[in-house]
């Protein structure tokens, strides 16, 4: 929809098609038990990214949503031993982390922050808003600054020179996940993320599934029609060029351009045809993110103050992650994050005692189409998942009709040719986010934006790419191709 929403403000007659019968993808929302609960993203960040398409096409981002910006990013537990809170003020975490962690800990706190804002800043122009970058061009463009974004060190071992705290390691490596990868084989790097946090959180009001809708009121009112139900069966190519979308049911829907925005595996498995198919590679199962079980539930809870965003770690992150990726089993001991729906961000509730509307988000493998997955494992993980809130302190009363969990085989059949992956390859080595597939291909009229290609996953990126697509199209309308050589060269003047 953002790439719909730039092209539409530059003039050209676009329709989104969505194969389900609502818009905004992983950002939905999930009837539980009467109410619609986030079943996918929850943590809202760079909102200037959707400031600067919605002033792009004239526009009010602010006058078009209800947005509150959180002081409290995120409360953090471990076993009993109490909780920290993060905010979006430094001098307020670093005091947060001094109480918890010892005072030299707040002052590498203040370094690290320090070093992740100096790398968002480095990376922030030549990659993330840049079409797609390789390796080589970024390394000559930043020349010796592109070692300080630390491409050849992991962000588990940064991390571990940083601090002495194993708490705050791990609280810190867990940012990785945000783009589905290890903390042990990403690059440090990834360190940015968590500059993009302290840089601002907001909520949104009715939930992150409010922005899909607002995305799709703005495409609305800059006149894009939107489809809902409307598979894509087929990516129609003539002369060498895209020339139309065919629907499962048959329609056929002429297009000069299209902008593919199902993950980019599906192409390259074929599911939009053989034509298409050699625009991109699939991502083997090898190289994939992380999937997860988004389970969605409405419960009582006791026993631990939760605040909006709760995350309770496991007790061995580096068994976490090696089951995941290497065995292709759920955690022994999973890590769990929480939204609390109901709850502003420092954790105050309407009511005290009422049900409130949770997801819990837990790491797992993307293994949702083969024969792997295993729900009878994925129950067992669940259930001690509750026993790790359980051992912070927390108690969730699950009712059984009012919980519904999504897992990697869900969310395979949600989002086909993943495998229940849920951010495009995994950023697992220093050239991984290079090896995203370009928002061009080499088929004439063929785009691609989302979480699955530059520049990366979550709410923001996927917004970006669109953006990106959207500027890359309307360049190549505007060129003029290089007519043919002729018999007479030299720029001699002919009739
Ligand atoms: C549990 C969970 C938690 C997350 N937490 C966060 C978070 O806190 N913050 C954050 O920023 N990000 C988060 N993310 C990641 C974020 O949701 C994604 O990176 C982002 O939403 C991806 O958007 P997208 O447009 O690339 O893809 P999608 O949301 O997957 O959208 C692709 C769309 O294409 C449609 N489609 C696919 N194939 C076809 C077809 N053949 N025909 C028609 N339509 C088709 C799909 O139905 C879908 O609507 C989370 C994701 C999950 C699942």
């Amino acid at each position: 929809m953002s790439a719909a929403l730039a092209l539409a403000g530059k003039g050209l007659q676009v329709t989104v098609l969505e194969a389900q019968d609502q818009v905004g993808g992983k950002m939905r929302g999930v009837p539980v038990d009467g109410s619609l609960i986030d079943g996918g993203p929850t943590v809202f960040t760079m909102k200037w990214v959707f400031d600067e398409l919605f002033d792009e096409t004239g526009l009010s981002f602010d006058d078009s949503i209800s947005l509150t910006k959180a002081d409290l990013l995120a409360r953090h537990a471990w076993d009993e031993s109490g909780h920290l809170d993060l905010f979006t003020d430094i001098d307020r975490s670093a005091a947060a982390i001094g109480a918890f962690c010892g005072v030299d800990e707040a002052v590498n706190f203040r370094e690290f922050a320090a070093e992740a804002a100096s790398m968002y800043a480095t990376l922030e122009g030549p990659f993330l808003k840049s079409s797609k970058p390789g390796m080589l061009g970024m390394s000559l463009k930043l020349g010796l600054r592109g070692l300080t974004v630390k491409p050849f060190s992991t962000l588990w071992s940064t991390l571990e020179k940083r601090f002495s705290d194993p708490r705050l390691i791990q609280l810190f490596g867990r940012y990785s996940t945000y783009t589905g990868a290890s903390p042990f084989l990403a690059p440090a790097t990834l360190m940015l993320i968590a500059h993009v946090e302290l840089d601002g959180v907001w909520i949104v009001k009715g939930g992150m599934r409010e922005l899909a809708q607002t995305m799709r009121r703005a495409c609305e009112h800059k006149g894009v029609t939107i489809k809902t139900g409307a598979t894509v069966s087929k990516v129609e190519v003539k002369n060498g060029a895209v020339s139309a979308a065919i629907l499962g049911n048959g329609e056929r829907l002429a297009a000069d351009v299209i902008v593919l925005n199902a993950d980019a595996s599906a192409l390259g498995e074929g599911l939009f045809g053989e034509t298409v198919r050699r625009a991109v590679a699939p991502v083997p199962a090898s190289k994939r993110s992380l999937s997860a079980i988004g389970w969605t539930l409405k419960a009582k809870t006791a026993g631990f103050p939760l605040a909006h965003h709760s995350v309770f770690f496991g007790r061995d992150y580096p068994e976490e992650f090696e089951a995941v990726f290497r065995r292709g089993r759920y955690p022994h001991d999973p890590t769990v994050y929480i939204c609390a729906q109901d709850r502003v961000d420092t954790g105050d509730l309407a009511e005290i005692d009422m049900k409130e509307r949770m997801l819990m988000v837990i790491n797992a493998p993307p293994n949702g189409d083969s024969s792997d997955a295993n729900t009878k494992e994925m129950e067992q993980c669940m259930e001690r998942s509750l026993a790790r809130l359980e051992a912070c302190g927390l108690h969730v009363d699950v009712d059984q009709q009012a919980s519904v969990p999504t897992g990697p085989a869900d969310f395979n059949r949600l989002f086909p040719a993943t495998g229940g992956a849920l951010y495009g390859r995994a950023n697992h080595s220093p050239t991984a986010s290079f090896q995203r597939p370009d928002n061009r291909t080499s088929i004439p009229g063929l785009y691609l934006a989302g979480g699955s290609v530059h520049p990366g996953p979550g709410v923001p990126m996927a917004a970006l790419s669109g953006r990106l697509a959207a500027a890359r199209i309307m360049d190549d309308l505007a060129s003029t191709r290089p007519s043919r050589r002729t018999v007479t060269v030299g720029g001699m003047s002919t009739a």
